[in-house]
């Protein structure tokens, strides 16, 4: 998938933000200042974090295990799924950067490699937490880079973790030249459009292409990075696209996630319940305590309004009502 010249590149791309959710969701307040997410919606208790990063991922210096399950405790959070990093795909930087602190090595050419997720350090600190918060239900998890190009590594890391939770996540594309580009530089190769349909195109591919992840990450991901320059986001613009990516998920009784770095937009939802979709996740995608259960409330009503409640089990994921 050669990436188009320079055409559409857009120069006002802002070159100091970080990759990797690392941004403040938009909106957002500055860290500290966050409100407590609501206790409670509509009678119902805030649904479970499925996506929350701590210290055990490669791009969360930031993150703490142990403070995020004083958080949860401090919040009313009755469940949460730590969810680190496993990437094998190395890519070229452009102008993004790492988080500060990150373990990752960049050669000369500036191509990162990602430092290997320490499963047994996570999973013996997973029981620690276990064991401190016997009231919160902490579940193990993983969230996978384009699992469909590696098998093979894939099926080693969740033989070794025996995960709760795996999600599949597309983070880079292919470039040329044998590259990759993390999503947000891809903005700098290509129109704006062009990122979003090839990587709902991508999506769909690691769908259907690998069966290693039982919940869909952030189906908006390049929309974190939407040049300011290309003008108000319109999902319906992709709306073909989205509902491949949709169908090709509903057929396999796999969740949709509500990411909540940046709102979901609701026709999303709306899309996921007509192509058959039967279950939704909420995730924060937290890389730092304070991010827990971010927006949960107004995510979570979004979805209730869009024909998903909640499980029997409150620690479950929410059903097509
Ligand atoms: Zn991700
Ligand atoms: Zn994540």
């Amino acid at each position: 998938m050669p990436p188009s010249e320079s055409d559409g590149r857009d120069e006002t791309l802002p070159s100091d933000r970080d990759a990797r959710g690392e941004m403040l969701p938009s909106g957002g307040n500055a860290r500290g200042e966050l409100p407590l997410p609501e206790g409670d919606v509509r009678g119902e208790l805030l649904p479970p974090d499925g996506h929350v990063h701590s210290e055990w991922s490669w791009d969360a210096p930031g993150g703490s295990m142990e403070r995020t399950c004083a958080r949860a405790a401090a919040i009313g959070l009755g469940c949460l799924a730590f969810t680190e990093h496993a990437d094998f795909t190395s890519w070229t930087l452009l102008a993004a950067r790492l988080p500060a602190g990150s373990r990752a090595e960049v050669t000369p050419d500036g191509v990162v490699v990602p430092a290997d997720f320490d499963v047994d350090g996570y999973l013996e600190c997973l029981q620690r937490c276990r064991d401190r918060y016997p009231g919160l239900r902490i579940l193990s998890g993983v969230e996978l880079s384009e699992p469909h190009w590696h098998a093979r590594r894939t099926a080693q890391v969740l033989e070794l973790g025996g995960f709760d939770r795996v999600l599949g996540s597309v983070h880079s594309l292919p470039a040329g030249h044998g590259r990759c580009l993390e999503i947000s530089d891809c903005y700098r190769e290509r129109a704006a459009a062009e990122v979003i349909r090839e990587y709902l195109a991508e999506v769909t591919r690691m769908v259907t292409g690998s069966d290693a992840f039982a919940v869909l990450a952030h189906i908006d991901y390049p929309v974190r990075y939407w040049p300011a320059g290309a003008g108000p986001y319109d999902p319906c613009a992709f709306e073909q696209e989205y509902r491949e990516v949709l169908r090709a998920l509903a057929g396999t009784s796999r969740a949709l996630e509500v990411n909540t770095t940046i709102p979901l937009h609701p026709q999303i939802v709306r899309w996921w319940h007509q192509a058959g979709g039967d279950a939704v996740t909420f995730a924060s995608d937290a890389h730092d305590p304070d991010f827990l259960a971010h927006d949960f409330a107004d995510a979570a009503a979004m979805v209730l309004a869009h024909g998903f409640r909640p499980g029997r089990d409150p620690h479950d994921r929410w059903m097509r009502a």
